[in-house]
């Protein structure tokens, strides 16, 4: 078992960021890569909505100058999956080892219950790792329809952000799927590129606040399509058309864009009975945006009105930052931000 001072799990822009502060901080974090080796931007083309690039990057290139920053300054990195935690005692143990190629194939997917039973056997091994402080940065991942084409086409056409990429679809024929928040935001952001956005939702009532529902009725260049589904999409480099079934009638819709809006997935299976979560599966710390949050925050609040350690989760040396944590924000920068928030707090309690 390798005795480490920082483990850092997960490589999104959260997992890197942290990562660039703690080594510069000669904390000489391992950062765990996981399979999707630099995240949700690796799916992406062009992000034209980071500080710092004013004439935009491809997302690939954008991690991988994460990745060599974080190594510049001493990260150890190391490519493979957590495949589980113990919290229960320090230093923490992690593993990275799979009992069976089966567990390692459905580990990835598992649902909470599932990954209970994998947990057993996983923990049966030796763990390969010791560390004095743990940061997670998981990440979430959108949930998208599991069609034939979906994952090829994603960055051409399909797209789960519609904040960082409405601005590819001017004068464009956009859908977006889904009816809560998340759609209703997407689709008025689109709007504001171009006037064909239509809402196509499963079922004959959104789930959104009355507000952005309103918003979204209100708004001309906004069509609905209720009780429908969308059942395949098409296209060779980019998309090119959807199929939809309207009152179980297949028909294929031209379509320069389809946005998924229909959640997020947050990647906490291994962390189950290790800290808190939420009902979502979001790791809770003083920084969530929930009455979790607030009431962490309350407890931790010190005699001078500050919250001590604000990415710290329920469990002393383990922090979390980025999509895991925030429901609502979801973007690279603000994940970023929050990964340094959770290095200088993990130095700050290691040297404590
Ligand atoms: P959500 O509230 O869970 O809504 C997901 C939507 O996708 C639902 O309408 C659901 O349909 C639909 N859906 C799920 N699986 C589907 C599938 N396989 N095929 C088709 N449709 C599917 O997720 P969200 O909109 O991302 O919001 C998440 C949270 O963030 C919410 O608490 C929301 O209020 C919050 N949020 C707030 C704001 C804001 O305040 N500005 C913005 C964004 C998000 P059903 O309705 O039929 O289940």
């Amino acid at each position: 078992m390798k005795k480490i001072d920082l483990a850092i799990i997960g490589s999104g822009p959260a997992g890197y960021s942290a990562a660039i502060y703690a080594s510069r901080a000669l904390l000489k974090p391992h950062l765990f890569t996981g399979t999707e080796v630099g995240g949700q931007l690796m799916y992406t083309t062009e992000v034209e909505n980071y500080p710092g690039f004013s004439e935009g990057i491809m997302g690939p290139q954008l991690m991988q100058n994460f990745a060599d920053q974080a190594q510049k300054f001493g990260t150890k990195m190391v490519f493979e999956s957590v495949s589980a935690v113990d919290f229960s005692q320090k230093p923490f143990k992690i593993w990275i080892n799979f009992p069976s190629q089966e567990i390692r194939e459905k580990f990835e997917d598992s649902s909470f219950g599932e990954y209970a039973k994998m947990s057993d056997q996983i923990r049966k091994t030796d763990p390969s790792f010791a560390a004095k402080a743990v940061i997670i940065t998981t990440g979430a991942r959108a949930i998208i329809l599991n069609l034939k084409g979906e994952k090829r086409l994603m960055g051409r056409g399909i797209s789960t952000c519609a904040v960082c990429d409405a601005a590819f679809f001017k004068g464009k024929k956009v859908f977006v799927v889904g009816g809560g928040d998340s759609a209703m935001e997407d689709a008025l952001a689109l709007a504001r590129f171009t006037d064909q956005v239509t809402i196509i939702h499963r079922r004959d009532s959104f789930r959104a606040s009355k507000i952005m529902q309103q918003r979204v009725f209100d708004n001309k260049k906004i069509q609905v399509l209720w009780d429908c589904e969308v059942t395949g999409v098409k296209g060779e480099q980019k998309l090119e058309q959807i199929e939809v079934k309207i009152k179980d009638q297949i028909q294929n819709l031209p379509a320069d864009g389809l946005f998924l809006a229909i959640g997020h997935k947050p990647v906490t299976h291994i962390f189950q009975n290790e800290i808190s979560l939420d009902n979502r599966g979001y790791i809770i710390t003083s920084q969530s945006n929930s009455s979790h949050g607030l009431k962490l925050a309350g407890e931790r609040t010190n005699k001078k009105g500050l919250v001590e350690l604000p990415t710290m989760t329920s469990v002393e040396g383990v922090f979390a930052a980025g999509d895991v944590v925030d429901l609502r924000y979801k973007q690279a920068i603000t994940a970023a931000g929050m990964g340094v928030a959770a290095a200088l707090d993990a130095e700050t309690w290691l040297n404590e």
